[in-house]
């Protein structure tokens, strides 16, 4: 029977049972489409990085001895859209059976089983092979919970994957080391250089160009740095595992100015698009910390392992579990818009004009610059969620919506009423300028409320939680907040209530 197989953009795993063995009845497609590069605007470097690791997987499969296809985004029989893709392959080589692996996305799960069901031929879905979790998993696992918490996901996983375990206690007897991660950077070990790949991507960005697509953010051609390949994302991960992830644990809640990825992975995207799987980054990791046991403590791999493990795999499940309704949550009713600065990085606050800076020349913020800086600063200012969903989901080299807007929306926005966190990731500049070197070189003054230099987190944070004070109201963990605003004198409050409707209605001038 001829086959025709797809491989969406996100789906390159070169281990997929699949593409183990050879079939000359059987025709893999992948295609670069508008339908994928227009939903949102992207940044450059996020539509080149699929492009060019789509083209690699590609050319690897065809040197396996597979039968392939691929559509470039210039080719002119290139329909740009995923059913007439499937349309025009079936046709031209008399496919018999449609397969596809089943998609991350709702939105393209949804299209996939509209096109089956329109096909006159028979079609069926694989599992991708790449999470530890089915979808319903996690929904599963909480049934009949009012508390979808992450910690006790997290814990169960570690006891079914026996991951970190020895018999059915933690290793180092303790389930979670976070209170050990939470230092300042404050230059005491050298960060080495991320690890670059050089690669030349001028053909793919003149191509990108040619088709019209609208991008934003900047890009050095030269000089892309983001792995493409299995064999690159393989380097990263090795690079990870003997320069970072002996610090990894103790600066993951760290800012610094002069250093934009500190200790982190930069593996999102090899794993999002599927180069990497999370199982064989775990393993990796924990037997490189099994053979170092000297240098690197438990508190650095568990901190690692809980993102992937617990985190990642959490978003996923809750996802699923909420999506399609999670899509339209806005529970805090904001309705404000994204200030320019986001698309331009020009602001006089410090700790935004770098994050901002650096998210639109790498493609990539690490986490608490996206949650305790930027995101800290959309709920304050109390921008609508889809805006927000929006940029980030364009802006990241790893974001797909099914892991960046539980985390934008839930996580960081509040936006689904606390289904993910149990209370708003909101703060002063204070935890800012607890937990980076920002404020000391910024305009305002970290110290002040009011007045003209005074920075706005600290304005907007009191006027967030007064007027968002009915809500939260009976709120058990936002009782300590609520208390100390009750404790701010009313003159002040109205000062600070003025200041913030200035700072809300003019964001492009601070
Ligand atoms: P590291 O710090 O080295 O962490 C290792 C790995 O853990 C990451 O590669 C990632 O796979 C996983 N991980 C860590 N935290 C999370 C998390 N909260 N959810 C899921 N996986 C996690 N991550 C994305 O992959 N795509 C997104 O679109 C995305 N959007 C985000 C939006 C907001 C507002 C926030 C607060 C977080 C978002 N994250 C997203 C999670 C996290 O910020 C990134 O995974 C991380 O910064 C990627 O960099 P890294 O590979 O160097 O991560
Ligand atoms: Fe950011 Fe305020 Fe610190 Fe400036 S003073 S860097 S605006 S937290």
């Amino acid at each position: 029977m001829k086959k025709l197989r797809l491989i969406l953009g996100d789906q390159l795993n070169s281990k997929h049972s699949w593409l183990q063995e050879c079939d000359d009845n059987t025709i893999y497609v992948l295609a670069e489409m508008r339908q994928e590069t227009d939903y949102v605007k992207h940044h450059i470097q996020k539509v080149v990085a699929f492009f060019v690791s789509m083209r690699n997987l590609y050319t690897a499969i065809k040197e396996n001895g597979h039968q392939a296809v691929y559509f470039q985004i210039t080719d002119i029989e290139n329909p740009q859209d995923l059913e007439k893709i499937i349309a025009i392959c079936i046709e031209k080589y008399n496919i018999e059976k449609f397969e596809y692996q089943l998609p991350d996305e709702y939105r393209l799960d949804q299209q996939l089983k509209m096109i089956c069901s329109n096909l006159k031929i028979e079609s069926e879905a694989f599992d991708s092979e790449h999470f530890y979790t089915t979808r319903h998993e996690l929904s599963d696992f909480f049934e009949g919970k009012k508390l979808l918490l992450m910690e006790n996901f997290y814990r169960n996983m570690r006891k079914k994957h026996h991951v970190l375990m020895d018999g059915s206690t933690p290793l180092g007897n303790q389930w979670n080391f976070d209170a050990d991660n939470r230092k300042k950077y404050k230059g005491e070990v050298p960060v080495p250089s991320e690890k670059n790949f050089h690669t030349n991507v001028s053909e793919v960005v003149a191509q990108i160009v040619e088709a019209g697509i609208v991008t934003f953010g900047n890009i050095d051609p030269d000089n892309f740095s983001w792995p493409s390949s299995r064999e690159q994302s393989l380097e990263v991960l090795d690079y990870f595992c003997k320069n970072l992830l002996n610090h990894f644990g103790d600066y993951e809640d760290a800012m610094h100015t002069d250093e934009k990825f500190l200790f982190h992975s930069r593996l999102s995207f090899a794993m999002n698009s599927k180069m990497l799987s999370p199982k064989e980054v775990i393993e990796t990791v924990i037997s490189f910390y099994h053979a170092n046991e000297m240098d690197i403590t438990i508190s650095q791999v568990e901190g690692f392992v809980r993102q992937i493990l617990g985190w990642r795999e959490y978003i996923r499940g809750i996802y699923w579990k909420e999506m399609p309704t999670y899509a339209q949550m806005n529970v805090l009713d904001n309705t404000n818009k994204l200030p320019d600065f986001f698309w331009t990085g020009k602001t006089k606050m410090n700790c935004m004009s770098h994050a901002i800076n650096q998210s639109l020349d790498k493609a990539y913020a690490h986490h608490i610059q996206r949650l305790m800086v930027i995101g800290n600063f959309t709920l304050l200012t109390q921008i609508h969620p889809d805006e927000v969903d929006a940029w980030y989901l364009g802006v990241y080299i790893d974001a797909i919506e099914w892991v960046e807007m539980p985390n934008t929306r839930g996580m960081s926005q509040y936006a689904d009423g606390g289904i993910i966190a149990t209370k708003p990731y909101v703060s002063s500049g204070s935890y800012i300028n607890k937990m980076s070197n920002n404020c000391a070189k910024c305009h305002y003054n970290v110290k002040e409320k009011f007045g003209e230099k005074a920075c706005p987190f600290n304005t907007l944070y009191w006027n967030f939680l007064d007027e968002k004070k009915e809500y939260f109201k009976g709120k058990q963990r936002m009782g300590i907040m609520l208390n100390l605003l009750k404790k701010i004198n009313p003159e002040e409050l109205y000062k600070i209530k003025v200041k913030a409707n200035e700072i809300i209605s003019n964001m492009d001038s601070y």
